[in-house]
């Protein structure tokens, strides 16, 4: 599991997008940003079940992917909420319309770590209908949980359907300001990452992705090969560059319009309302 986070992380810094800095950003005219936002943001803190012998502080081997969390395990949520607040207000400005994000959750799951770490952000649904939350495309499911390493994911909404998006450790760690060593040092030790990757703004903007991630939004080779979003000039390359982006509010214009046209009265084939 970790080497498939590790290669989507990788592909952050070395991925095709790369392969295309020079591409333009498409001079496409952004279509007007909706009055208000038809989804919203819901921020989950999970804890799942711990085995007696789970070890915080240390290296936890599971297969080839390596864990570690630091302690204490109940995160500093007034830390998450700060970030949470900045990411809000750091998304209203890149789209243009507020997007609200919900009052953080604290969730105790039913699962297990090792349930967690088996299923990935594919964990979420689950939980979500657990806590009877609707499972419609009305929302954006953020999924913060202890225990899952540097993992990261996030599945765009579809018709009918949320989209949902799970972080791990490191980024919990790192908004919280928790010392290193942390996730981060031990699972990722020696990879290309800049400092900021291990910040808290770093991962604030690693969460922001993910949630983007939600909203349907690809990294840059998603996109048609000459409309390539320039990875300096966007967040869903350049996470770690949060808050502050070459050229552009941390969206380009295409990836604007995207966002704009899932939160806005735009959507062809979604449900209305
Ligand atoms: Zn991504």
């Amino acid at each position: 599991m970790l080497n498939r986070v590790w290669n989507w992380l990788r592909r952050f810094l070395f991925g095709r997008g790369a392969d295309h800095p020079a591409a333009p950003d498409p001079s496409i005219r952004p279509i007007p940003a909706p009055a208000r936002s038809s989804k919203s943001v819901v921020p989950l803190l999970v804890l799942p079940r711990l085995p007696d012998d789970f070890q915080l502080d240390a290296v936890q081997e599971r297969g080839e992917d390596r864990y570690y969390t630091s302690s204490p395990w109940e995160p500093d949520t007034e830390a998450l909420r700060a970030a949470i607040d900045s990411a809000e207000g750091w998304l209203e400005t890149a789209v243009g319309t507020p997007i609200k994000w919900e009052p953080l959750r604290q969730v105790s799951s039913e699962r297990s770590v090792a349930e967690w770490r088996e299923l990935g952000v594919e964990a979420v649904r689950a939980e979500v209908e657990r806590l009877l939350l609707r499972w419609s495309d009305d929302y954006i499911y953020l999924a913060f949980v202890r225990g899952l390493g540097g993992y990261a994911g996030g599945i765009g909404f579809q018709p009918g359907a949320p989209g949902y998006a799970v972080v791990g450790d490191i980024c919990i760690e790192a908004v919280c300001g928790y010392a290193e060593p942390t996730a981060g040092s031990v699972l990722l030790g020696g990879g290309p990452w800049p400092s900021s990757a291990w910040s808290a703004s770093g991962q604030t903007g690693a969460f922001v992705h993910e949630a983007l991630h939600g909203f349907g939004l690809p990294h840059p080779d998603g996109w048609r090969a000459d409309r390539q979003p320039a990875p300096d000039r966007t967040i869903m390359n350049d996470w770690w560059r949060f808050p502050t982006y070459a050229r552009s509010n941390g969206l380009t214009n295409i990836e604007m319009d995207a966002v704009r046209e899932a939160i806005g009265p735009y959507a062809v084939g979604g449900r209305g309302r």
